[in-house]
């Protein structure tokens, strides 16, 4: 059989030409990096679970109809998705005062916002993905104004549709970081949902207890990353019935 066409590998996934034109197999890789891949190691079974934790989310999405790049899942590591263009920007939506916000602001861990506030990096990993401003996203033509519009929009509606998934689980959503792809249907463009949701991207924090079930676990050394996720994905009804007690997390 002919080897597939890798088109490229990041940090966290590899994407190959899919089966059909217009279509991506994106491969969750078990790597975890953080601090711009200053710190790297492999969790065993971290790509099953953000494989199966972004069909969940996309597909919620897709059912209160936000578009999404999702077309299907695969196997237990890889998914289907349409192919786009990414817009080059890390969209950051938060509820609650944390990370890089925290430290550029002096805001303390945990402060609740007056209201969801969304930031827009710059994606270049050279340049540590800096933040930018709308100004910049216009002047350099990273985006239109109306791209600007409808991204907004679909950053607050991920928000909504996030936050209560994961309230409806004793879980606090954060803050969390999508990105978006163009998508051309004949003449007219359309701005989707891309690349993944899953704990790498989002902070997911106990409501009770405070604990935290996202990647500050790998970036903080706070225990074992996979007990972190499988929480998450067992808290969702996720993982398969047989599975709750202990994920068999193979290829
Ligand atoms: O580090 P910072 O506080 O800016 O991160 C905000 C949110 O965006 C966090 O949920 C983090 O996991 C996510 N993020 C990400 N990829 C990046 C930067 C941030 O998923 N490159």
């Amino acid at each position: 059989m002919a080897r597939r066409k890798k088109i490229y590998e990041g940090k966290a996934k590899i994407l190959y030409e899919g089966p059909e034109p217009g279509t991506i197999v994106q491969y969750f890789k078990d790597d975890a990096t953080a601090f711009n891949a200053e710190k790297k190691d492999v969790i065993d079974g971290k790509g099953v679970l953000n494989n199966r934790l972004s069909e969940f989310f996309m597909n919620g999405l897709t059912q209160i109809g936000v578009p999404t790049h999702f077309i299907r899942r695969l196997n237990m590591r890889e998914q289907l998705v349409r192919s786009c263009e990414i817009v080059p920007l890390e969209v950051i939506v938060r509820n609650y005062a944390a990370g890089s916000m925290s430290k550029r602001l002096g805001i303390a861990e945990g402060t609740q916002l007056p209201r969801p506030i969304v930031e827009y990096c710059y994606k270049d990993d050279a340049l540590g993905d800096p933040l930018v401003t709308e100004e910049h996203i216009a002047a350099f033509g990273w985006a239109s104004q109306q791209d600007m519009d409808d991204i907004l929009s679909l950053a607050l509606r991920v928000n909504d549709f996030m936050s209560g998934v994961m309230l409806a689980v004793g879980i606090r959503l954060v803050d969390f970081k999508i990105e978006i792809g163009r998508v051309y249907d004949g003449d007219y463009q359309r701005l989707i949902i891309a690349d993944e949701i899953s704990p790498d991207s989002c902070r997911l924090w106990d409501i009770e207890t405070g604990q935290k079930l996202d990647k500050d676990v790998f970036r903080r050394d706070l225990g074992n990353l996979t007990d972190a996720y499988s929480e998450v994905a067992r808290r969702l009804g996720v993982l398969p019935k047989s599975n709750v007690s202990k994920p068999t997390l193979i290829n």
